[in-house]
């Protein structure tokens, strides 16, 4: 009888948009986006274990809020790797979950991406990079950059990508009650944009963005942060308004809402901003809780055992 399979936990980061510009929709009903990424040191944890079945447990502050089903995407990564691999997916995989649920910062993406290290790990598949990064574009179009981390440009529906030059940066992040289904958000993008009548441009990664990032200089990073769906995000969640304004009384160097919200991103020049912008929120009472970061953070890694 073979020695039993020693556990393997992988560490996979949240990500922030600091630019998400949003062309019409398509026939197929997705949008083309220009994306940037920065993935940030807010992580969660995924730990594989051998066992009978597939099956999922979660801890953490929002646990309640993850389905434990076939639907979680660390399941279907674990699925889809074994069904290539030719094996059964007979794996219990824990989710350490510190990423808010529904936030806008792609937890569940973030999960999908490092259950699939973690079982290609496990499993000794030595998938090459270039697959796994295909499987988790199976997956959603936010897993192959939590699988890479840094800072990239994700181009499509987001999910090409090219590693982009990013300086560090300091973050305060306003968890709301609650979350908001991304698809809900997209729709009332279109809704808000038919209403305007307004022809809407292909979507461009912005150039003085990019140079802002790379320059690591926080005040010109603060003037370009744009977020194409903030305004369909405030507008099915009007409070965000408030959280936004605390912040930035705080101290915040620039606010926006992250991805498709409800939690929002607070650009802080360093650490000690960082704690000071982060007690203002939550005194403030316009959030649940906040939580301190910095990036980039390096993308799902196997933690030593
Ligand atoms: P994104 O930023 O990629 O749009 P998000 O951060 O807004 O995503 P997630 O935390 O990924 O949202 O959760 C969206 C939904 O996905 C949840 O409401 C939940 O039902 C489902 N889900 C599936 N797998 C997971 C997982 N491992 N963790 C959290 N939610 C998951």
């Amino acid at each position: 009888m073979s020695a039993p399979q020693a556990p393997v936990t992988v560490r996979v980061p949240a990500k922030v948009n600091v630019q998400l510009a949003v062309g019409a929709a398509r026939p197929d009903g997705f949008h083309d986006l220009a994306n940037v990424f920065l993935a940030v040191s807010l992580y969660d944890e995924v730990t594989a274990t051998p066992a009978d079945a597939l099956t999922i447990t979660c801890t953490g502050p929002d646990a309640d809020q993850v389905p434990l089903d076939r639907s979680n995407l660390a399941a279907r990564a674990a699925e889809i790797l074994a069904a290539r691999a030719g094996i059964e997916p007979a794996v219990h995989l824990h989710i350490a979950k510190n990423i808010p649920v529904a936030g806008g910062m792609a937890g569940g993406s973030a999960d999908g991406a490092a259950a699939l290290l973690a079982c290609d790990t496990l499993w000794g598949l030595n998938t090459p990079r270039a697959e796994l990064l295909d499987i988790c574009a199976e997956l959603g179009s936010d897993v192959p950059f939590s699988l890479v981390g840094g800072a990239a440009l994700g181009t499509g529906r987001g999910e090409l990508l090219t590693p982009v030059g990013a300086g560090t940066f300091h973050w305060v992040f306003a968890v709301a009650d609650g979350g908001l289904s991304t698809p809900a958000v997209f729709r009332e993008f279109d809704r808000l944009a038919e209403a305007a009548g307004t022809r809407i441009p292909e979507p461009e990664a912005s150039p003085a963005l990019l140079a802002a990032l790379a320059s690591g200089d926080a005040d010109r990073l603060g003037a370009t942060l744009a977020n194409d769906l903030q305004a369909a995000a405030l507008s099915l969640r009007p409070q965000l308004a408030r959280t936004l304004a605390a912040g930035v009384e705080g101290g915040a160097l620039a606010a926006l809402v992250s991805g498709s919200g409800p939690t929002t991103a607070f650009l802080v020049a360093d650490e000690e901003a960082a704690a000071k912008v982060a007690a203002a929120l939550e005194a403030s009472g316009t959030c649940r809780a906040t939580r301190v970061a910095s990036s980039p953070a390096p993308g799902a890694t196997v933690l030593p055992s």
